[in-house]
């Protein structure tokens, strides 16, 4: 805490000469001048992320509910507010809130509880707080410490003491907005530093440089097609970009390769909607593949473990036709992944032939009956390719398989053999733990590489480990 106080001030008296309109934008009368959440509360005001209570007052040191928490935060990574019907039954489709927590809830932001409640006035803690931002920027926190970690690392928010992050403390208005806009805009942070590792290009004719990430904030110029530039992180489907000259939010459709929906492709579907099943091969009494003391089972399950693992960070739903040293027969397998409407099939396997074949290979059901050919041939390829670059293998290639799992399913779907177990070689990767873990990130990369060019915006998930 030692230098903090210098800094804050030294940010709070830049900022308002660097970037212009924000002070300008909106005050409340109970947040005055010298008020520290001033810049913040003004700032996500001007974006319309927050509002007062209409009489223009902004009530800074009432407690967040965890419905205006889930308001602020869709706002502020553009999900869709649409007042609706949500699967909560304190949550009525009336509530102010109510298409935001929906929103909030499919893309595993926030949850609900297992009584089937939301309880949207309960207050937010701070380390709900964190968790929370951790989520919707993507920090890749898995529980309220790592979340609390990934905040203070960036300059977002600072223990309440040295030793204390204050985690059982209800948060107030103000501190939430704090926090959020520093979320957002990282020039707000504590020792702001960041990152320009995106490389792209600017593929609109003109395209405007904004201070926040929607078109209610200002432009501060803009930038012709064909401008290399380069990004650094991500809020919605924002960008935080910088030019030789300029720097701020760009919408990233307008940039190359950063992969935003494509119009007609995937009809504007978000990723949550996307159902993904996993399907670890063998089990149980079917040990599938063996060799060098290996069963095949072990070797899919921890692999798909690893897999399940990763994409639980997203908001990809996720089906697993099994998660123990269980057998579900393959009609079984086939009857999971219909049941749970899936939107793409992955079984993943080990090989084993003569003790010399090695290599990798991916099969996809090739018959003109199955309308899916396309799709899974390129769900194969995309995972295939990321295999062999992971663990760099001998490529077997795509191939056409007629197993009963991707013949009789009706999505598209591959089946993996990572290496054949009975190869010295190949078994080195198989029996290693970490090696798996490789495998299990190229398949989750080859997931979002058919999704970034089914038109997804994967975009963000790519930092994920
Ligand atoms: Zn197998």
């Amino acid at each position: 805490m030692r230098k903090t106080v210098f800094v804050i001030l030294l940010v709070f008296v830049i900022w308002p000469l660097t970037v212009s309109n924000i002070q300008a934008a909106q005050s409340f009368k109970d947040v005055g001048s010298t008020h520290r959440a001033l810049v913040s509360i003004n700032y996500l005001a001007e974006g319309g992320i927050v509002s007062g209570n209409g009489n223009g007052h902004f009530l800074p040191d009432k407690t967040v509910t965890r419905a205006e928490a889930a308001t602020m935060i869709g706002r502020a990574v553009g999900l869709d507010g649409t007042k609706r019907n949500t699967r909560f039954h304190d949550v009525g489709s009336q509530s102010f809130a109510s298409g935001y927590i929906q929103s909030a809830v499919d893309a595993k932001i926030i949850s609900g509880y297992v009584d089937g409640s939301f309880k949207p006035n309960n207050p937010v803690t701070r380390g709900e707080m964190a968790l929370l931002i951790s989520r919707a920027f993507h920090y890749n926190a898995t529980n309220t410490a790592s979340a609390a970690e990934a905040l203070m690392k960036r300059g977002i928010a600072q223990g309440i003491t040295q030793t204390d992050f204050g985690y059982t403390y209800n948060i107030k208005r103000a501190d939430f907005a704090v926090f959020l806009a520093r979320s957002i805009n990282y020039k707000l942070r504590i020792s702001p530093q960041v990152s320009f590792n995106i490389e792209t290009e600017v593929t609109a004719s003109s395209l405007n440089v904004r201070t926040g990430p929607s078109t209610a904030y200002g432009a501060v110029g803009s930038i012709p097609k064909g401008t290399k530039v380069q990004g650094s992180y991500i809020v919605g489907e924002w960008m935080y970009i910088r030019s030789s000259k300029l720097e701020g939010f760009v919408n990233s459709s307008y940039l190359s390769g950063t992969d935003t929906p494509k119009p007609g492709e995937n009809n504007g579907q978000s990723v949550a909607s996307q159902m993904i099943v996993i399907d670890p091969g063998h089990g149980g009494h079917d040990p599938g593949a063996s060799g060098f003391g290996l069963k095949e089972k072990d070797v899919v399950l921890d692999t798909s473990l690893k897999v399940k693992a990763l994409l639980d960070k997203t908001p990809f739903k996720l089906t697993m036709t099994r998660e123990t040293d269980v057998y579900p027969t393959l009609a079984k397998r086939v009857e999971i992944a219909k049941a749970a409407k899936g939107n793409i099939f992955v079984s993943i396997h080990a090989n084993k032939f003569n003790g010399a074949a090695n290599g990798t290979e991916t099969y996809y059901y090739s018959a003109a009956t199955n309308p899916y050919v396309a799709d899974s041939k390129l769900l194969a390829t995309k995972i295939q390719n990321r295999l062999l670059a992971a663990w760099n293998l001998r490529n077997r290639d795509v191939k056409k398989g007629n197993f009963h799992v991707i013949r009789e399913n009706n999505m598209p779907a591959v089946l993996v053999e990572m290496g054949f177990i009975d190869n010295e070689k190949d078994v080195e990767k198989l029996k290693s733990p970490e090696w798996r873990q490789k495998a299990a990130e190229a398949i989750f990369y080859g997931i979002l590489d058919f999704y970034k060019e089914k038109g997804f915006n994967v975009t963000s998930y790519y930092s994920i480990k």
